[in-house]
């Protein structure tokens, strides 16, 4: 405070980054905020913060940032600035001939996991009731969709068990396809802290992530299975703890369906899926296995925390579920100290799926072709809804290259970055007459707009963020809008340049819109909020101060549902061409396709990507510590340095995705989740050589 001078005011708000939700305090001198200071009565921190939430808050005033609206007709010209109406008039006269010509299925939108709820809500609902057609997505569909399926269909709703402070009362810490220590790091704070108290660690993770040995914490047992075998490795365990008479039967009687579980039981013991047949696919030792899955099913409150690891693959969806068998047949659901854990990776990734951004499913995660929910809808909106689900984001690229598909409103979210195989996200958005682009830069997707709306930053607008533990959290203006209007005023007025009677004065009306539209938010209001700090829901007349941990009484969906998750391989194979598998993840200081986190001062920490090579490969090609390297895979290539390591194992490369210049996903396959599409980002057959650089 000494040097910076005292703050003349503070404001306190919740952190933009990643899922745990810390709040701030944002000390500000004019309109200069000076400080983020974390906040001792934040919920999910309790003062505590990480170097992103604490000091990558320079780009709000990067030079970068744009605030004034900017058209052109074709993407070979330059953009022209112009005003707002003129922005706006433009926008909707295009996607009025577009929707005359083609139809409303022509025309879809995309919603931000980094902004606030009520501005998500509105987008959904300008597609749904403005555009005409279902076509919303998320970016849950390249990160956490696998989530949503998965755990519906095994307890009934899609979300996280437990609140954060449950960890500590976990016997056994399962943690799968996570890295929590760069990817959320004020809960790997207490998870350790649990850890050093004694809770035993299970890691099952391709690469030997920090957590595995950091100071005072020594995991019970690192599974490094090969990329793609999660579900093997799962049905592996599940296959102990059935045949040795470990499942947790009074449970599994009284609190799920009796019959699926035989089945499943019959499916899991049969001798193929034991440690020592799976070995060969998994690489990893059976008796590791066989001693993890004894240590998670005896050794007291078994809790699992997972990651992008999980369903980030074609086999995504089944990993969710898989998860969730092992945690219903050890009788780890529904108290604390247990449960299955999501650890979501942007700030509202888990609101923005609460709000109704997927294409087939309404806010609170109700089928659109539910007529009861969609007549709800309708009388609030006055005005009839398609009944079809929606296109997903590759649906969309796919049919704007067949031509069918012809406009989309992208809020927040840089596809062409931070979407699978870049090139034919380049070919989808080139194919359409409109894209239009609302974000805080001119980012590499704005390259094939025909709009740009300028966005703003979580220090410039009030709203709500719902973090990892379901916890939802007031976002409070800290300072004015650099363009004029927070995000949820420029969609409420696309909205009315395309005729619809939008009134809303402050994303307080959009939260009790949502709340009498959702029975999982029927309780909550800004004014508890203001009151209360945070709400967890479901808050409703049967949960009326909220729900720290779910499926405490019953599943939500009433029995627990055992699903037969068998595993198969991907169709990413490797061969003499490619022989090595490439996986990818973050680092501490940087976030995502690095927008934000490349515009501050946290690029002293990082400032580029690097491939992990374990030192048996690097020496077989002659790399050293440092070198350039070139990466390919089928559908691309790109270069980066090489750092030489055994956090992997012989055959796995990693690096992170980060920093434009290295474009990960052009590297990265068009294989999916079968039952979402989430692109399997962690598993790429790649060959690594030398190189001069790029
Ligand atoms: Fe907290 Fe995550 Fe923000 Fe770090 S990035 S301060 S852990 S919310």
């Amino acid at each position: 405070v000494k040097e910076i001078g005292k703050p003349e005011r503070a404001v306190i708000t919740t952190c933009a980054y990643c899922g745990v939700g810390c709040t701030f305090r944002a000390e500000m001198r004019g309109e200069q905020l000076v400080r983020m200071v974390p906040w001792k009565d934040g919920k999910a921190n309790r003062g505590h913060s990480c170097v992103k939430g604490r000091f990558a808050w320079g780009y709000a005033n990067h030079q970068d940032r744009i605030t004034k609206p900017m058209i052109r007709d074709s993407i070979d010209e330059p953009w022209r600035e112009v005003s707002w109406d003129q922005a706006l008039s433009f926008t909707a006269a295009r996607l009025n001939a577009i929707k005359a010509q083609y139809g409303a299925r022509a025309l879809g939108g995309i919603t931000s996991s980094r902004c606030t709820n009520e501005e998500t809500f509105l987008v959904q609902k300008l597609v749904r009731s403005g555009f005409g057609s279902n076509n919303v997505d998320t970016c849950a569909r390249v990160c956490h969709s696998p989530t949503g399926y998965g755990l519906s269909k095994t307890f009934g709703t899609s979300a996280g068990t437990q609140d954060f402070d449950s960890v500590m009362d976990a016997d056994v810490i399962l943690v799968i396809g996570a890295n929590p220590t760069d990817g959320h790091p004020v809960f790997a704070s207490r998870m350790k802290r649990r850890l050093r108290q004694g809770a035993k660690l299970i890691v099952i993770d391709p690469r030997r992530i920090d957590l595995v040995r950091s100071p005072h914490i020594e995991a019970a047992h690192h599974l490094p299975l090969q990329p793609g075998t999660n579900v093997a490795v799962l049905t592996a365990m599940a296959h102990v703890i059935v045949t040795e008479g470990l499942a947790a039967e009074d449970f599994i009687r009284e609190r799920c369906d009796w019959d699926e579980y035989q089945d499943w039981a019959r499916f899991v013991s049969d001798q193929r899926h034991s440690p020592e047949v799976l070995e060969a696919v998994t690489r990893v030792p059976a008796h590791a296995l066989r001693e993890a899955a004894r240590l998670y099913a005896t050794g007291g409150n078994g809790a699992i925390y997972y990651g992008l690891g999980v369903t980030e693959h074609s086999q995504g969806s089944s990993t969710v579920m898989a998860i969730a068998n092992l945690a219903m047949v050890t009788g780890n659901v529904g108290r604390r100290g247990v449960g299955v854990n999501p650890l979501r990776g942007q700030n509202n990734v888990q609101g923005a799926c609460d709000m109704g951004s997927f294409p087939h499913e309404l806010s609170g995660y109700r089928h659109i072709s539910d007529a009861a929910t969609r007549s709800l809808f309708e009388a609030e909106w006055g005005t009839p809804l398609d009944a079809e689900p929606g296109l997903r984001i590759p649906n969309m690229l796919d049919a704007a290259v067949d031509g069918t598909f012809r406009a989309i409103y992208i809020q927040g979210e840089d596809i062409l970055q931070s979407d699978p195989n870049t090139h034919h996200v380049a070919a989808g958005l080139k194919a359409m007459d409109c894209v239009i682009v609302h974000d805080l830069f001119l980012n590499e997707t704005a390259n094939y707009a025909h709009v740009f709306l300028p966005g703003s930053t979580f220090l410039e607008k009030d709203g709500t963020f719902t973090n990892a533990e379901r916890r939802i959290q007031l976002v409070r203006k800290v300072m004015e809008p650099a363009n004029g209007f927070g995000d949820w005023e420029v969609t409420q007025e696309l909205a009315r340049a395309l005729g619809l009677d939008w009134n809303y004065a402050h994303p307080s009306q959009i939260m009790d819109e949502i709340a009498r539209l959702t029975p999982t938010f029927a309780g909550v209001s800004f004014a508890r909020l203001e009151a209360e700090g945070s709400l967890q829901w479901p808050v409703n007349e049967a949960h009326p101060d909220g729900s720290p941990i779910m499926h405490v009484d019953g599943f939500v969906r009433g029995k627990g549902k055992f699903m037969v998750t068998d595993y198969v391989p991907t169709d990413e194979k490797t061969g003499p061409r490619f022989p090595l598998l490439l996986t990818t993840g973050r680092i501490l200081s940087q976030y995502n396709v690095g927008a934000q986190t490349r515009r501050t001062a946290n690029t002293v920490w990082h400032a580029e990507d690097l491939l992990e090579m374990h030192p048996t490969d690097a020496e077989n090609r002659g790399l050293n510590d440092g070198d350039w390297a070139r990466l390919t895979s089928r559908t691309g290539e790109t270069t980066l340095r090489v750092t030489v390591t055994d956090r992997v194992a012989p055959g796995v490369v990693y690096t992170t995705f980060h920093h434009p210049a290295t474009q990960a996903n052009v590297v990265t396959t068009e294989f999916s989740d079968w039952a979402t599409n989430c692109p399997e980002y962690k598993v790429t057959a790649v060959q690594v050589m030398p190189s001069n650089g790029p």
